[in-house]
């Protein structure tokens, strides 16, 4: 599994931008000046490798695909065997209900599934997949070979699969009861990528650590990964009755023993309801990096906010300086998950997101606090409770003895972390190595703690009621009518670079997709407000060469450079400017600028979605032109809106291809123009950087508009739906004629 960093996800773009290219087989259309230009389809085979590969991003993709078939076929016991990392050979087998006959012929074909067979299931789906796309995707760029049998049956079948599609009628085979799939030479078909994975570490580790989490969560099922030719196991789960008796059989009995039990039950009234349960470490366990294994509605997914927030936990909370362990696994109802849009997607947005890590923070933290006490007071009796004695009346003593109770001796070797006439042995200073930098006031530990989290966010209450004043604005500006049309339409297709055809009930309609997902984009960043992950530009570009461009792109006159020093001057002002607000911008946006004017790192807006990069020059240059950096929550909303324009789904700057625009990439030969030819490089560019905008369109933006779009009212007038045509008023022409 990939970690969530920043680096992780910086790599994955890379790939995907090398895949792209990789799959790119461009047609040749040879047009004769003045014909009409021919209007063309992407090959299918574009279409379907670009897409596979995302699905598929690298080898522990599959496997983690393959076992949630496994397990959606009920299955008890999962083994997984891999070779080279994955790129060789995986081979996933389970004991579970098979696969039917008749369905082989269409099992590996896109959109066949039968999990879900109209839209609505997927509010009530329980099962891990649904799509129908993860063993159609590993047939475009891998070798698949199935081997099934069902109840009943006498013997199984075995079939191959390529591009989707069966190379040969199912053969009768001997097989036990469930399905094997073997996945060979994944991305032998996309040289780029298997070289990238062949130089990197291989998958195996990242396959290890995703069935150990798999294994702890689905405790009913037995689970074993090995090397291919290895004898032993590399994780070996046995069906347990108990949670931690999982626990201790994949990550060890020293993990398992340091383990204390948290539970969260909101109450509805808290505004949103979910059940947590899990194990968090406590503080005799030591380690460098935290593992977060974090299950909702039973889906292995991560959630960087609740990760950061836990370890803020453990660092306040904790004298040593470990990172925790901790296994959540949160149940909450379906509506307020934002379904898998992708395959791939491993980052979770959930609704009240901030209400609920809050519930978990406290409930972490007091588990923690009161182990760490009891630990404490068995070592330590007689100086800590003669310093908590000291505290001032605000702070919340930590549980001092009964009056009277007598204390009994402590071995002076083990009085070493607190003395009360020497400052610097007070607990406080084992928790925080800069003492200096706190308050006078603080000596309790969850004063400590709450320092730690002002550091960390310096006006976090203030800061969150001017946003909240915003998303309640988002709110009341809501249209009913068009908040229903975009909860229930269908995606039809583009009409052309700005419209989408969208159909709700009888009607047809244009629907503005810039237009739309500036407003979705400018609501997600509100919502997702100082809780994003990250993307890392793998090139940090300094924002003042950005900014001139930016300027340099808006004048009409470029050949006049009289207005050059002017320019210049513009844009080292903007620099300064935006240079005074870096903190700011990490912080609640995310946008990362280093000390030395780079801008390395931008916000996750919507998960699988990569804003153009072409448009961050002009991004800037608004943030520097057109936010109001005064006002708290004019700034706030000046910022989001920027990056809603920005990360809104522009067409891309190449012109489309597929249409008029297909003159832009005629290159003319000498003088003879008859004699044009098209430039390939740049069309192929532009026919990536189109169907990539198309697949996002239909993949992410309208299946986000539908969970997340309040759209303004405004909507409804400006021209971003127009109403093209009623099933009604067809049927009377119909009559008519
Ligand atoms: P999805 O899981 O989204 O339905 P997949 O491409 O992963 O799509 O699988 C397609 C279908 O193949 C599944 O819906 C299921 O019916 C069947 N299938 C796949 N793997 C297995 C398995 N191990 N055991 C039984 N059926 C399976
Ligand atoms: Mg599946």
């Amino acid at each position: 599994m990939t970690d969530g960093s920043p680096l992780a996800v910086a790599m994955e773009e890379e790939e995907s931008t090398a895949m792209a290219m990789e799959v790119e087989e461009s047609p040749s259309p040879s047009i004769a000046p003045r014909d009409p230009p021919k209007i063309q389809r992407l090959e299918e085979s574009v279409v379907n490798r670009i897409a596979a590969g995302e699905v598929i991003q690298r080898p522990v993709s599959a496997v983690k695909e393959l076992v949630e078939n496994s397990l959606d076929a009920d299955s008890t016991s999962i083994s997984v065997t891999v070779k080279d990392g994955g790129l060789k050979l995986i081979q996933v087998s389970d004991d579970g209900h098979g696969i039917r006959r008749e369905d082989l012929p269409i099992l590996c074909e896109r959109h066949t599934t039968s999990k879900l067979s109209k839209y609505e299931d997927l509010f009530s789906l329980s099962s891990m997949g649904f799509r129908g796309e993860a063993l159609a995707s590993m047939t475009y760029v891998a070798h698949v070979t199935v081997i099934t049998i069902t109840k009943g049956q006498i013997h199984g079948h075995r079939v191959s699969y390529r591009d989707g599609v069966m190379e040969h009628e199912p053969k009768a085979c001997a097989a036990v009861k469930g399905t094997q799939i073997m996945v060979e030479n994944l991305f032998y078909n996309m040289i780029a990528r298997r070289k990238t994975l062949q130089n990197s570490a291989d998958d195996y580790g990242k396959i290890v650590d995703l069935l150990s989490r798999m294994a702890i969560h689905h405790n009913n099922v037995s689970f074993s990964c090995r090397k291919h030719g290895a004898v032993k196991a590399d994780v070996h789960s046995a069906l347990s009755s108990s949670r931690l008796d999982s626990i201790r059989s994949v990550y060890g009995v020293s993990v398992a023993k340091s383990l204390i039990k948290v539970e969260v039950s909101s109450g509805e009234s808290s505004g949103c309801a979910f059940d947590m349960e899990g194990f968090v470490s406590n503080s005799n366990y030591v380690a460098k990096k935290t593992i977060l294994v974090l299950f909702i509605n039973d889906r292995l997914v991560e959630c960087s906010a609740l990760k950061r927030a836990v370890e803020i936990v453990y660092a306040a909370t904790l004298p040593k300086a470990s990172k925790p362990f901790v296994y959540m696994s949160i149940n909450l109802p379906r509506e307020h998950v934002d379904i898998n849009i992708h395959p791939t997607k491993k980052e979770v947005s959930l609704l009240n997101q901030e209400i609920m890590i809050d519930m978990i923070q406290s409930e972490v933290e007091l588990k923690l606090r009161n182990t760490n006490d009891i630990r404490t007071f068995q070592e330590q009796k007689v100086e800590y409770i003669q310093s908590t004695l000291k505290f001032s009346k605000s702070d919340t003593p930590v549980s001092p003895l009964p009056s009277g109770q007598k204390t009994p001796k402590v071995p002076v070797h083990k009085m070493v972390r607190t003395d009360s006439s020497d400052p610097a042995g007070r607990l406080h200073a084992f928790l925080q190595p800069k003492p200096h930098n706190l308050p006078d006031t603080v000596s309790s530990l969850s004063a400590v703690r709450s320092s730690i989290r002002q550091r960390r966010n310096p006006k976090e209450t203030a800061d969150l009621s001017s946003v909240q004043e915003l998303l309640s604005g988002v709110d009341s500006c809501c249209h009913p009518g068009l908040l229903e049309t975009v909860r229930n339409c269908t995606y039809v297709g583009m009409a052309d670079d700005v419209f989408a055809l969208v159909q709700y009930q009888t009607h047809l309609y244009l629907a503005n997709v810039v237009n739309l997902s500036k407003e979705l984009m400018y609501q997600q960043t509100l919502r997702r407000f100082a809780h994003f992950n990250a993307i890392q530009l793998s090139d940090p570009a300094p924002l003042s060469e950005l900014i001139l461009l930016a300027l340099q792109e808006e004048d009409l006159d470029p050949e006049n450079n009289e207005k050059d020093h002017l320019k210049e001057r513009i844009a080292e002002m903007n620099t300064e400017l935006l240079m005074e607000k870096v903190e700011m911008l990490e912080e609640y946006f995310s946008v990362f600028i280093d000390s030395d004017g780079n801008l390395s790192r931008l916000p996750v807006i919507l998960d699988q979605y990569t804003p153009d990069m072409d448009r961050v020059p002009e991004f800037l240059l608004c943030l520097g032109n057109d936010v109001e950096w005064e006002d708290e929550k004019a700034c706030f909303q000046g910022v989001s809106a920027a990056i809603g324009n920005f990360y809104a789904m522009h067409p891309p700057l190449l012109p489309n291809p597929s249409g008029d625009g297909v003159r832009f990439y005629t290159k003319t030969r000498g003088n003879v123009e008859m004699e044009s030819v098209l430039d390939q490089d740049l069309l192929s560019d532009a026919e990536t950087a189109w169907a990539q905008r198309e697949w996002s369109i239909q993949h992410v933006l309208f299946p986000s508009m539908r969970l997340f779009l309040k759209p303004p009212a405004s909507m409804a007038s400006n021209g971003t739906f127009v109403k093209v045509a009623s099933l009604e008023k067809l049927y009377k022409i119909f009559e008519r004629c």
